[in-house]
């Protein structure tokens, strides 16, 4: 049985932030509920004001911008990046991310915001969004503040961010070469209903440089940036796949868990490492 709360549905982002200056951590965003909903239900949280925040025209931005980048407003759900033609050119492993995460119609109200605010190591969402530098905007009563989405995760289910604080959007800057391209790939155990055992995103940019962000290794997503360095280092060849997908398993952490062993994460990380960066140079011949 779900617990008793207030709910507020503001039409302001002003008036959302207002409701939030007096959370004594008993309040809750709620954007498309698909986690927040579940954790009402089992009782996993202690929720005594909810804040919708779908009826704030604010939050529905989602526009790119030549040269600058793209921006991601908090309401903006997993179909909407699916069917962008910027996305899927632009930010491929992200399109990718998004269309691997559920089903359709839990697509329709996923959230791209929700799903890095849930704070799980195995969203699929955050790694495609790390290889690209992502910014998160943040905002309060008492203004706005913005940080790099790697300094954002603080461990399981934890953020940076405050209890008067929200996310109102996620920055992504154009990668600007037509060169740039990039892939995720994902281990699961349930098509269309499970987080990730293992997820990884690659991407070459158009120097030629790799980047590599996973899920579902460590207490967060995480930005992989000591083995990007010596692979790019040593250059992108069949030769330095092999090896980053050897090396990869000494930058990261995985647990046993209901998802996967250690092991087969470990083993995992490699093997799908080892297939974005080969599609990706395919991709380039
Ligand atoms: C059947 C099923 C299958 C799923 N499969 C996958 C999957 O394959 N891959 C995957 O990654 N996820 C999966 N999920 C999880 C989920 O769908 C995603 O995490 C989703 O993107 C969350 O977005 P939401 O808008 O529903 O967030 P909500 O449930 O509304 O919110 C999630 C959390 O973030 C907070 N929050 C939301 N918006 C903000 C904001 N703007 N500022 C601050 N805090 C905020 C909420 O308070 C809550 O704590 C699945 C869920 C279900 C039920």
């Amino acid at each position: 049985m779900l617990s008793k709360f207030d709910y507020a549905k503001p039409l302001v982002l002003e008036e959302a932030l207002n409701v939030l200056s007096k959370n004594e951590g008993d309040t809750y965003i709620l954007a498309g509920g698909t986690d927040l909903l579940i954790a009402l239900r089992h009782n996993l949280i202690d929720a005594k004001h909810i804040i919708d925040i779908k009826s704030i025209p604010e939050l529905d931005v989602f526009e790119f911008v030549e040269g600058k980048g793209l921006l991601i407003g908090a309401n903006v759900v997993c179909n909407a990046l699916i069917e962008s033609e910027i996305v899927k050119e632009k930010y491929t492993a992200l399109h990718d991310a998004a269309a691997v995460l559920a089903t359709y119609p839990l697509r329709n109200r996923a959230t791209l915001v929700g799903n890095i605010c849930n704070g799980s190591p195995g969203a699929d969402l955050p790694p495609s969004l790390l290889i690209y530098d992502a910014e998160v905007k943040i905002a309060s009563a008492e203004g706005e503040r913005t940080v790099p989405l790697k300094e954002f995760f603080t461990g399981v289910k934890k953020t940076q961010l405050a209890a008067n604080e929200m996310v109102v959007s996620v920055f992504l800057p154009d990668p600007g070469s037509a060169e740039d391209r990039s892939c995720y790939y994902r281990q699961t155990r349930l098509k269309g209903h499970d987080l990730s055992s293992v997820g990884v995103a690659c991407r070459i940019n158009g120097d030629g440089k790799a980047a590599i962000g996973i899920n579902a290794v460590a207490i967060t997503p995480l930005r992989l940036t000591a083995l990007e360095d010596e692979l790019n280092a040593k250059g992108i060849t069949e030769e330095s796949i092999d090896w980053a997908a050897e090396e990869i398993q000494n930058h990261i952490k995985p647990i046993s868990d209901v998802r996967a062993s250690k092991e087969y994460r470990l083993h995992m990380a490699g093997v799908l490492l080892k297939r974005g960066l080969t599609h990706l140079m395919e991709k380039e011949a």
